[in-house]
């Protein structure tokens, strides 16, 4: 029977870039758990510490294979499958299921995986949801270790192929030879889920949630896929083949051409020059994020010292991760975010509690402040970093003038304490706020005298002014920041700033967004903070730009009424086209 020609499939974009070849289809070999009484359970409770080390062993080794071969993210996944089989509280729920209901360790292992990975789906935040993926593969790699059951690879590749699966987890992808990946589709998983981090972190192609139906393609089957506009097409006819292939080409020169270049600043053409740093959230990205082309850190989000475990770090702990930032970038800025959890990402340890709205709710710089002491542990190992370090603080979620002074008072209070423990402290320590908090723009001139610098969240400044939560699929067409209620917005923090004197830098996503690049020049913005994989795209996009026709560019979006017209506009009046 003659196929469907070009038959397309819609994702969300995960990972850009063009790719063309066969698909190879990854089904995982589901293992039936076991479920059945034990006499011994002495004999039993040990079978599954046994298979904890071996799994703890195996894990190690990919740690470093990950390390070596994808690095940063990649490999601290696994750490974090190495921290989740030594968690006490896992194991002694195990330990007590056999022991206590004479449950054999398969059932008892697999019961306490599926409720810790359940638990963390319900808490309807992508990151989180995305570790449960994470659980599950840990839990069946012990799984597999007790059964004497063989891993299930995909050393079946052989060919340069587009990877297909239900989800991917970091134990499926660690054995890829990646020589042979041409991308990857599934049919589940959001951009923050593994497989957007291994693809970006590959730069290859990615398109994830294309729904069960991408499932029912068969191996081999010829496929186009485009990542950035979360696009695939089965079966392509030549004229289509042709054109992604075209498209293919002139993105692999363009990627080359502005790597060799990444590493010069960002200068319109009109002499301006524009300051590109990245954002990052792992120690590990840092060094990537150099060799990217960034000038300095815009964003650490410090996040990853907080979840997967079960205590919160203490202040020499932090204080180490801190440090190996700040030695990677050599004096260049670094723009340290404070804690920004709760609400809607839970920490056991926390007791953070369930709400209703937990995007709205008691999240970080709320949470932070009604718990000054937990708060100031940060400050205190960020305070002690900073010496020899161009160290900048900035608190999440500011909403009041009040937060902001009662947080300096914190920081003041940690510098004391810092001094009378007889550590030295920078100079100089800029202290600024992100904006993403509608309020902050409205009264953007009395924030601005009282911090050092603004960095525009509009990830989240785009979810308060649209009333659409930025984790919801169906409310997604609302959540386009460029749109002009935005734009205006940050015009507005841009000149309250330029008025008292301090800087603004943007971190959200709209910063590496190519259609955005020439509005933010022709706006003012004076440090764009991006994804370390955005920064070559960005500069170059820059160095297309004079200052004088970003600036009527900026003009005319900003009275437009819709984001589509503004990107209609945008790609119209480019003097560059992004391909
Ligand atoms: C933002 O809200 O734009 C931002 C950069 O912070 P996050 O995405 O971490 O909420
Ligand atoms: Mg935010």
């Amino acid at each position: 029977m003659a196929k469907n020609t070009n038959v397309t499939y819609k994702g969300i974009p995960a990972s850009p870039g063009i790719s063309i070849g066969p698909v190879f289809v990854y089904i995982k070999q589901e293992v039936i758990v076991p479920s059945h009484q034990v006499m011994d359970t002495d004999g039993e409770v040990k079978r599954l510490d046994n298979a904890l080390s071996t799994a703890r062993a195996q894990i190690t080794d990919l740690f470093s294979k990950a390390e070596t071969e994808v690095g940063g993210e990649e490999a601290a996944i696994f750490e974090a499958h190495a921290l989740f089989l030594q968690d006490p509280t896992l194991i002694t729920a195990v330990h007590e299921l056999i022991e206590g209901q004479g449950l054999n360790a398969e059932a008892a292992w697999m019961g306490a995986i599926e409720d810790n990975a359940v638990k963390l789906e319900a808490l309807e935040d992508e990151y989180f949801s995305a570790r449960s993926a994470d659980i599950r593969d840990v839990g069946h790699r012990v799984l597999r270790i007790l059964l004497g059951v063989a891993e299930s690879d995909l050393t079946a590749l052989t060919v340069p192929s587009i990877i297909l699966a239900r989800n991917l987890t970091p134990s499926d992808t660690i054995r890829l030879d990646k020589s042979l990946v041409l991308g990857f589709i599934t049919a589940e998983g959001g951009p923050t889920s593994h497989t957007a981090i291994l693809a970006k972190a590959l730069g290859l192609p990615a398109v994830v949630g294309l729904g069960k139906e991408i499932l029912t393609l068969e191996n081999e089957t010829p496929l186009l896929v485009d990542g950035e506009r979360g696009e695939i097409v089965a079966h392509p006819d030549e004229a289509t083949r042709q054109e992604f292939e075209a498209r293919h080409q002139k993105a692999a020169v363009r990627a080359e051409a502005e790597s060799k270049v990444a590493h010069e600043p960002a200068i319109t053409q009109d002499g301006h020059t524009f300051e590109i740093v990245a954002n990052i959230g792992s120690p590990q990205e840092a060094s990537f994020a150099l060799e990217q082309g960034a000038e300095g850190i815009g964003l650490l989000r410090t996040e990853f010292l907080y979840i997967d475990r079960n205590t919160a770090p203490d202040e020499e702990e932090q204080l180490a991760a801190y440090d190996e930032i700040m030695d990677v970038m050599e004096g260049r800025p670094v723009v340290v975010r404070t804690l920004d959890v709760g609400g809607d990402k839970e920490l056991p340890y926390l007791n953070l509690g369930h709400e209703a709205n937990p995007f709205l709710g008691w999240r970080a710089i709320r949470m932070c402040l009604d718990q000054p002491d937990f708060f100031k542990i940060q400050l205190r190992a960020l305070l002690r970093a900073s010496p020899g370090h161009d160290l900048r603080i900035m608190f999440p979620m500011i909403a009041t003038l009040d937060e902001v002074r009662r947080a300096r008072t914190l920081f003041e209070e940690a510098r004391d304490e810092v001094e009378a423990a007889g550590h030295p402290i920078a100079d100089q320590i800029q202290v600024g706020i992100m904006v993403e908090v509608p309020s902050v723009v409205v009264l953007a001139d009395l924030f601005a005298r009282e911090v050092d610098f603004f960095s525009i969240g509009t990830n989240d400044l785009t979810q308060y002014t649209m009333a659409a939560e930025r984790t919801n699929e169906k409310v997604a067409h609302l959540s386009d920041a460029c749109h002009p209620a935005i734009l205006r917005q940050i015009k507005r923090i841009l000149e309250a700033a330029h008025v008292e004197g301090i800087w603004v830098g943007l971190c959200g996503e709209l910063a590496g967004d190519p259609d955005a690049v020439p509005i933010l020049i022709g706006l003012g913005l004076d440090e764009f903070s991006m994804a370390p994989s955005s920064i070559p795209h960005a500069k170059a996009i820059i160095r297309n730009w004079s200052l004088v026709q970003a600036q009527q560019l900026a003009a005319l979006v900003i009275d437009l009424d819709s984001a589509a017209a503004v990107r209609e506009c945008v790609r119209g009046y480019s003097p560059y086209k992004p391909t």
